[in-house]
């Protein structure tokens, strides 16, 4: 059997990920931030509805596990993928 070696470019999620810039043309690590997102408004409506407590709908903005994910290049800060949880 030959095996041929394969580079491994892994799917982005909320984790700093290798990728080839396409700013720069270098293989970086990204940088990542999190920004609210639609699940974040959707999670804040839903609190608001059935929950009735107006501060408590700000909860899902201090929960990054509810926010999209934005990956930038440390070089360049060129925005390389946002991963959207919706
Ligand atoms: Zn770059």
């Amino acid at each position: 059997m030959h095996m041929t070696p394969v580079v491994m470019t892994q799917p982005l999620t909320e984790l700093p990920g290798l990728v080839q810039c396409t700013c720069c043309q270098q293989q970086v690590l990204t940088t990542t931030e999190h920004k609210a997102g639609m699940l974040t408004w959707l999670v804040c409506g839903f609190v608001c509805l059935f929950v009735g407590c107006l501060g408590c709908c700000l909860i899902p903005f201090c929960v990054d596990s509810c926010k999209d994910v934005e990956h930038r290049c440390p070089t360049c800060q060129q925005l390389l993928h946002i991963h959207k949880r919706l």
